[in-house]
């Protein structure tokens, strides 16, 4: 291979939610021992539950599988109330990872069905998320994944109250034009003065657009399962250019490269950064020589609290006095 020059986007990789989320069972593996329960995986990367796992982390699928009186972490995709009973029942103590900008959606879902109104929830059947914020009110939302599924939708009357909400991980251009269908069809429809998308997944694909316009092939970093990172692979093909979502260095697929030199390199939201760095590593082995820039969009500067059981563990060690002989 000749020459290579790389460009890697930024924002790319961790958001705040997942940092935290990831922090948080970290924080219980060191403040409680092994093993930590965590329910669903933390965050949607194979990379990330492998290695927690061998710290001591155990993922399971239903809080049913935690031995009573256990503690379990929530993932950052949120859950159902159901889900928070199932945990009562059987006596165990919650740290919630959720993210806060879920929770978000969550509490608007509560708000408006408390009021009264019908909710659209735009977003991926099955994801967790979507399962998470569709308990909130399982009655009073009905799910909409595509454009198309808009003219299905039932003849709403115009007393009826509507409001429409988002999954925090979808594709901005693909929602907007979903959003455009639902308004068109029900024009009195309302919803949360800012939208449910997350700053994250935003910024992450403004940045692949720009991305896209300085390569010839960009590789996504991140999970099959990253709503993110998908999203992020669909929005580079859709600006111009090949684009594949790989786990790490090893799936990457020399044929893709073919006589491209300027290769763009991204990484979904759940991606760590020791996976970016394991493909430039890949390419500099596989190459005549690489150049490595960034492509900066825009800064981000979020961070969020740990969740308050942590907080106030971390809290009572820091009290604790030293232990005399
Ligand atoms: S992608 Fe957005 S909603 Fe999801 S964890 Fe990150 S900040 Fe939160």
């Amino acid at each position: 291979m000749t020459e290579l020059e790389l460009i890697l986007a930024a924002p790319r990789g961790y958001c705040a939610g997942v940092d935290r989320a990831v922090e948080t069972v970290e924080q219980a593996l060191k403040l409680q021992g092994a093993p930590v329960y965590v329910r669903k995986q933390i965050v949607h990367n194979l990379h990330v539950v492998a290695d927690l796992e061998t710290r001591g982390a155990i993922f399971v699928d239903d809080v049913s599988e935690v031995p009573k009186g256990a503690t379990v972490v929530f993932s950052a995709h949120g859950v159902a109330p159901t889900v928070h009973t199932g945990a009562v029942q059987r006596s165990l103590t919650v740290i919630d990872a959720t993210c806060p900008l879920v929770t978000k959606v969550h509490n608007e879902a509560k708000r408006y069905d408390q009021a009264g109104y019908h909710m659209l929830l735009i977003g991926h059947a099955e994801h967790e998320e979507v399962v998470g914020t569709m308990g909130e009110a399982p009655d009073s939302m009905t799910l909409v994944e595509h454009v198309d599924d808009v003219a299905s939708l039932p003849e709403y009357p115009a007393d009826q109250r509507l409001a429409y909400l988002t999954q925090t991980t979808l594709s901005v251009d693909e929602t907007r034009s979903i959003i455009e269908a639902i308004t068109q069809r029900y024009p009195w429809i309302e919803s949360p003065e800012k939208g449910d998308i997350c700053y994250a997944t935003s910024n992450r694909q403004a940045a692949v657009k720009e991305l896209a316009k300085l390569t010839e092939l960009v590789l996504v970093i991140g999970s099959v399962n990253s709503s993110n990172s998908c999203r992020l692979v669909e929005v580079a093909r859709d600006a111009g250019v090949d684009s594949y979502l790989i786990e790490d260095a090893t799936k990457i697929d020399r044929n893709w490269i073919g006589d491209s030199t300027k290769i763009g390199i991204t990484s979904g939201a759940s991606a760590p950064e020791r996976l970016v760095l394991g493909v430039i590593e890949w390419f500099r082995e596989h190459s005549d020589g690489i150049t490595v820039s960034e492509l900066e969009t825009v800064h981000e500067d979020v961070s969020f609290h740990l969740p308050r059981p942590i907080r106030r563990a971390l809290a009572v060690v820091a009290v604790d006095p030293p232990a005399s002989n």
